[in-house]
């Protein structure tokens, strides 16, 4: 970038190094420099400030804006900047543009003047900062250093931001991995359990040598029957949350009415699982855009993970309508979840450290939460050791 000779006094040099100290700290990056920007007017006058990202289709989106004094208004629409933005990562250099007529003071929001910089990163464009003075004064060429300076120091600040993003990215995928790695194990130990069961029973069944009575044979096919369930329970869970995470499952929408879905969901848990106490206290009435299918996997979901997780415990669920949204929550007096673990129950393949392998896969909760933001809803976890589990689900009541 061209640089000026220009003489600059201490006391703009002090606020410059002040600029400097608060980029420098860590945090948000736009609370700092919403604080760098106060410094920074001590010494630069302007009414509108804004940042323009350019994306990889070269189309330019604003990332930050503040206005201060007169163009109050101009924050919410930094259109304004747009085109200098452009032009000054198409010349990759700093662009002034001053007002056609400078005699007509009337309208000062019509008598702009714009100072548009590219910012780059690591030498590759990134977008523009872009100022703006309504009805002036010019910009100097003291204040266009001071300007070029400050954007240097802000593209430092969206970089060190950027490295920030790709870490935090990069942490994700390890967990996933991580996680990838212990389903894996899971799957190939669950896969095999059940399969060595049917195969040492069939064997035994159609051993030549032995005549086993009807009881006895009817208690191995049990066995195999169960255990082919599992097996094909487990094969379904796995290639649904494959389908749903590359998103080709097909949802079917149409009206549902919630409080029959759970009742009905209900119903069906407590003739498989006897023991299930199970409390409703169900809202009547609005009908809700949902494919009732999916839906009512969600409760399964969540009817098995008690039995599996709270076992004994009674099932409190409710169903309130508020704000457009129906809001239900399923609650269990089990054992709870340790806080340190609850923020991921809802991850492809996580499972809580120390459950019995054979119990599951860590996808239960993964399939849930997909199905819910297919409808355009919410369900999260709370809960207490000791206490119990409650899950909340809220779903729009009038969908697009
Ligand atoms: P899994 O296939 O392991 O059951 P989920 O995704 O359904 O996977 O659940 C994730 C983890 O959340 C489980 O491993 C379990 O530790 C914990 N969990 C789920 N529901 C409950 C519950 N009602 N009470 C206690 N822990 C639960």
């Amino acid at each position: 970038m061209k640089r000026m000779q220009v003489s600059v006094d201490d006391k703009i040099i002090d606020r410059l190094i002040e600029v400097n100290e608060v980029i420098s700290q860590a945090g948000d990056w736009k609370q700092t420099l919403n604080q760098a920007i106060i410094v920074l007017r001590k010494i630069f006058i302007y009414d509108n400030l804004a940042i323009y990202r350019r994306d990889p289709s070269g189309l330019i989106e604003v990332v930050y804006a503040r206005s201060v004094g007169r163009g109050l208004a101009a924050e919410a629409d930094a259109a304004w900047g747009e085109e200098i933005a452009s032009q000054a990562l198409a010349a990759r250099q700093m662009v002034l543009k001053e007002p056609k007529d400078r005699t007509s003071t009337d309208d000062r929001l019509a008598n702009a003047h714009l100072l548009g910089l590219p910012l780059f990163i690591e030498g590759n464009p990134y977008g523009a900062l872009v100022f703006i003075r309504f009805g002036g004064p010019v910009f100097t060429p003291e204040q266009s250093s001071i300007a070029q300076l400050a954007g240097q120091l802000f593209a430092q600040l969206i970089h060190r931001n950027l490295i920030l993003d790709k870490m935090e990215h990069l942490k994700g995928l390890e967990q996933q991995m991580r996680l990838q790695e212990d389903f894996v194990a899971t799957v190939s130990h669950d896969l095999r359990t059940p399969l060595g069961f049917i195969k040492g029973y069939t064997t035994t069944l159609l051993r030549s040598d032995t005549d086993w009575d009807a009881a006895t044979q009817r208690e191995f096919l049990t066995i195999i029957d169960e255990e082919t369930d599992r097996l094909a329970e487990l094969i379904e869970n796995v290639l649904e949350s494959a389908r749903l995470q590359s998103q080709t499952l097909r949802m079917n929408f149409h009206p549902v009415r919630l409080d029959a879905l759970i009742r009905e969901a209900a119903v069906r848990a407590q003739t498989h699982y006897r023991s299930l106490r199970i409390k409703l206290d169900l809202e009547e009435g609005s009908v809700v855009e949902a494919d009732n299918v999916r839906l009512a996997q969600v409760f399964e979901n969540l009817f098995s993970n008690t039995i599996k997780y709270a076992p004994g415990a009674r099932i409190q669920i409710t169903l309130h309508y508020k704000d457009d949204c129906a809001a239900i929550t399923f609650s269990d007096n089990g054992p709870g979840i340790d806080k340190d673990f609850l923020p991921f129950i809802f991850e492809r393949f996580y499972r809580v450290p120390g459950q019995a392998s054979g119990t599951g896969t860590g996808l239960g909760l993964f399939i849930c939460k997909q199905i819910i933001q297919a409808h355009h809803g919410k369900i999260w976890a709370e809960s207490e050791l000791g206490e119990g589990t409650r899950f909340f689900i809220e779903i729009p009541v009038t969908q697009a």
